[in-house]
C-alpha cells in the first residue's frame, strides 16, 4: 500500500429505503457486496444490455444495514486516534441531498446508537483524555459555514457577518476572529454543536438560504502537553497539536435539474465550485504525481489545505440513496467517489 493510499481513504454508505419510496413503490438500485468492496448500481431506464449496470469497487462500504456505531469504528475513529495524537485529520461527507450526509454526521441524539460522527468524536476524544496519564490537554472547538463562498462563524455572538479568510507565514491559512471554545468535557463540547446548529438554521432563514447549500465545518483542536521521562525537570513541555474537522458537504445535486435562475444559479456555481475542486484535490493527492495541487481555487479546500495531503489523514464517505429515481445522481457520486480514492 502507498503513502496516498493511507492518507485517504473514500468509503460508500448506501442508506435504506424511505418509507415514502417504499410507499411510492421505488426500486432498490443499488447492490452492495460489503465483503468485497464492490456497489453495483443498475440502471432503470437501460435500453441496452452493455449499460444496463455498472460496478464500482471502494476501501470500504457500508449497506442500509450498517448501524452508526459501525461506520465510526471503519470510517472516522483512526481519523479520531490521529487528531488526539497530534496530527491533523478530516471526515468528509459528500453526497445528494436525502443520501444521509448530516445523519452520517450528526445523527440524532437519542436513542445513542443513533448518534453520529460528530458526537461519537466528542465521546472517543473524552474517553481517551481521561485515560491518559502524564499528559494534559487542552481542548477547543470552533463550527463554521461556508455559503456562497462567504465564511460564516457560527459561535459568533454577531450572526449577521461573515469572515475574512487570512494568511500567515506561520499559521497558515486561518479565519480572522473565528471563535473558538475551550471546552472541558462532552456535555460543553455537545453545547457548542447544539448552539452552532441553531445559529445555521437562523441564519439560513434570516437570509432565506437552504443549509443542504452550505458546507459546515465543525473543528476539534487537541493540544497535549507531555514531560518525557528523562528530561530534565526545568526542560519545556512537549506540544503536539492535533486538528479534526467534521465536514458535512453542501448536496451534490446538479442544479440544471432544479431549473435555478439568477441568484440561485450563482450560488450553485459556487457549491460546484467548492465541490469540483475538492475533487480535484483529493484526485491529486491521490495520484501523488501531481505537482500541483488546486487548494487556492475554493475556499473550502483553502482553509481544509493544512488537513488534506502530506502528514494529514483524510475519509471521504460519499453517501447514496437507493431508488430509482436517483439513478443521475448516485451515478455521479459514485464517479466522484471512484476519482478520489
Ligand atoms: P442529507 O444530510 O444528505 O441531506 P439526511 O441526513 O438529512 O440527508 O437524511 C435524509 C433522511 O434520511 C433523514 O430523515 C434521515 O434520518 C434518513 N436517513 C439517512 N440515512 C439513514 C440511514 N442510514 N438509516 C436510516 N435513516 C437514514
Ligand atoms: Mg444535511
Amino acid at each position: 500500500m502507498s503513502r496516498n493510499d493511507e492518507c485517504v481513504q473514500v468509503i460508500v454508505r448506501c442508506r435504506p429505503l424511505f418509507g415514502k419510496e417504499l410507499a411510492e413503490g421505488r426500486q432498490r438500485i443499488v447492490e452492495m457486496d460489503t465483503s468485497r468492496g464492490e456497489v453495483v448500481l443498475k440502471n432503470p431506464k437501460a435500453s441496452h444490455p452493455s449499460e444496463a449496470e455498472r460496478k464500482f469497487t471502494f476501501d470500504r462500504i457500508f449497506d442500509w444495514n450498517c448501524t452508526q456505531r459501525e461506520v465510526y469504528d471503519g470510517a472516522a475513529a483512526r481519523i479520531v486516534d490521529a487528531a488526539i495524537e497530534g496530527y491533523n485529520g478530516t471526515v468528509f461527507c459528500y453526497g445528494q441531498t436525502g443520501t444521509g450526509k448530516t445523519h452520517t454526521m450528526e445523527g440524532k441524539d437519542e436513542p445513542p446508537e443513533l448518534r453520529g460522527v460528530i458526537p461519537s468524536a466528542f465521546n472517543h476524544v473524552f474517553d481517551a483524555i481521561d485515560g491518559s496519564e502524564g499528559r494534559n490537554y487542552l481542548i477547543r472547538a470552533s463550527f463554521l459555514e461556508i455559503y456562497n463562498e462567504n465564511v460564516r462563524d457560527l459561535l459568533a455572538k454577531d450572526q449577521s457577518k461573515t469572515c475574512d479568510l487570512k494568511e500567515d507565514p506561520d499559521k497558515g491559512v486561518y479565519v480572522k476572529d473565528l471563535t473558538s471554545f475551550v471546552v472541558k468535557g462532552v456535555g460543553e463540547i455537545n453545547n457548542v454543536l447544539k448552539v452552532g446548529k441553531k445559529n445555521r438554521s437562523v441564519g439560513a432563514t434570516l437570509m432565506n438560504a437552504d443549509s443542504s447549500r452550505s458546507h459546515s465545518i465543525f473543528t476539534i483542536t487537541v493540544e497535549c502537553s507531555q514531560r518525557r521521562a528523562g528530561d530534565p525537570p526545568d526542560a519545556e513541555p512537549h506540544i503536539t497539536v492535533g486538528k479534526l474537522n467534521l465536514v458535512d458537504l453542501a448536496g451534490s445535486e446538479r442544479q440544471a435539474k432544479t431549473g435555478s435562475t439568477g441568484d440561485r444559479l450563482k450560488e450553485a456555481t459556487k457549491i460546484n465550485l467548492s465541490l469540483s475542486t475538492l475533487g480535484n484535490v483529493i484526485s491529486a493527492l491521490v495520484d501523488g504525481k501531481s505537482s500541483h495541487i488546486p487548494y487556492r481555487d475554493s475556499k473550502l479546500t483553502r482553509l481544509l489545505q493544512d488537513s488534506l495531503g502530506g502528514n494529514t489523514k483524510t475519509v471521504m464517505i460519499a453517501n447514496l440513496g437507493p431508488a430509482d429515481y436517483n439513478f443521475d445522481e448516485t451515478m455521479s457520486t459514485l464517479r466522484y467517489a471512484n476519482r478520489a480514492k
